[in-house]
């Protein structure tokens, strides 16, 4: 299996009349082809931004991305057009995301038009359409309908047929499935791990949720203010965490059992500010272990074990949180 895409050393910062907010600070990952990397962390941790840095919907202030073997953090306009066929986003809300004035059929054959496929036949364009809401479980007699008058889950499937469209190697799915049910969030999940299957898919996977997470992921990285403080292998994450934060989000999974006693986290004190952050760790506001190192140096994220890599002072003295219930049901099922 090969590495489809690397990132070394990704910084975005944003500049703002208060300073410079330090959105994704340094992060470093790679995913090989097929595989999925789940991205978890509150909302304001940089999780998003970083996604569409890689894509290269913004530009990075510093840093590169290797793109199969090729780099892509400064593309000419054509290559950055070919680009947009290779590497698509699936996004967090279904109804803001796609033009209330355009039919489902409109909405998924626009990226078609733009890059002329199909030598810009548009009968041949109009049966990928169809086939391609075959695909992803959309009613064909559905081609001509608008957003408003379908469910959320439909409304994502078509976004997911737009982001097929083109017939992608990588997708960055951002907050999918945040906005649905939950039992329509497993169909989606699933359909997600299908297609992932069928066309071999590689996908960045961004959600506060880590039930969600676990169920999709390979990889896992804990995003906490703009860097990755955790990564390891999707199923290693919930036996063994290195970082307090990790422990934080382990806890606070909702298991919907009457009568199972748990031990919740609570993180009290103040979210470290992202704007021109200083040299510490930038949990220690918060982390229930803070000890003085903690406030005078900044922890690297470094390998603890084969494949599983924490920044924290303390990751030695960590004793990880043993969930209440079993760990195979943190799932989302499909019932
Ligand atoms: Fe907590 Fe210190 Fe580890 Fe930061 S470095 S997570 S403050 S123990």
């Amino acid at each position: 299996m090969s590495t489809l895409l690397e990132v070394r050393d990704l910084k975005k910062y944003f500049k703002t009349p208060s300073g410079t907010v330090h959105a994704v600070d340094g992060v470093n990952f790679s995913i090989e082809e097929g595989k999925t990397l789940g991205v978890v962390g509150e909302s304001g941790c940089g999780k998003s931004t970083l996604g569409r840095t890689v894509i290269r919907l913004l530009q990075p202030t510093a840093g590169t991305i290797i793109y199969d073997g090729r780099d892509i953090s400064s593309p000419s306009k054509e290559e950055l057009k070919v680009l947009r066929r290779e590497m698509q986003m699936i996004f967090q809300d279904p109804f803001s995301s796609l033009n209330p004035r355009m039919t489902v059929k409109d909405t998924i054959l626009e990226p078609m038009e733009i890059h002329r496929l199909y030598d810009g036949d548009r009968t041949k364009q109009s049966e990928a359409v169809l086939n391609l809401m075959d695909t992803v479980g959309l009613a064909r007699r559905l081609a001509n309908s608008y957003p408003h008058e379908l469910d959320g889950g439909r409304r994502q499937r078509i976004g997911i047929a737009r982001a097929l469209a083109l017939d992608p190697r990588f997708i960055v799915c951002d907050e999918p499935v945040s906005a649905l049910d939950v039992s329509i969030q497993a169909q989606i999940l699933n359909l997600m791990q299908d297609l992932q299957e069928e066309k071999n898919l590689t996908y960045i996977f961004i959600t506060h949720d880590l039930s969600v997470v676990k169920h999709i992921s390979d990889i896992i990285c804990v995003m906490y203010l703009g860097q990755i403080v955790e990564m390891c292998p999707s199923k290693t994450l919930f036996k063994q965490q290195y970082h307090p934060y990790s422990q934080a989000l382990l806890s606070a999974i909702p298991y919907p059992k009457v009568g199972v006693k748990r031990k919740r986290i609570l993180l009290r004190g103040e979210i470290s500010s992202p704007i021109d952050p200083k040299p510490i760790c930038r949990f220690a506001t918060r982390c229930p272990h803070a000890k003085p190192i903690c406030f005078k140096e900044e922890p690297t994220l470094v390998r603890v074990e084969d494949q599983h890599y924490a920044a924290c002072h303390l990751q030695k003295e960590s004793q990880p949180y043993e969930l209440p219930f079993p760990e195979d049901t943190v799932e989302i099922e499909n019932k």
